[in-house]
């Protein structure tokens, strides 16, 4: 509900001007920021590196012991 910035007063969400005083309310904004994919606040790419990391210590573990053996 956006309150009129000049005399506080609610106004409807579809009003462009307040109905009260007639000054200009504020747009809201609807910000719909299609930024990248996020899990758990980090970044996918961030993840998708820790999961890299991961199978290449699974893999060097695994090489390590067809090379020992
Ligand atoms: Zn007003």
């Amino acid at each position: 509900m956006p309150n009129c910035l000049n005399c506080g007063t609610w106004n409807p969400e579809d009003k462009n001007v307040c109905w009260r005083c007639q000054a200009e309310l504020p747009k809201p904004v609807v910000q719909k920021k299609r930024g990248p994919v996020r899990v758990l606040g980090l970044s996918i790419w961030i993840w998708l590196a820790i999961f890299f990391f991961v199978v290449m210590m699974i893999a060097m573990q695994f090489i390590g012991r067809a090379v020992g053996a």
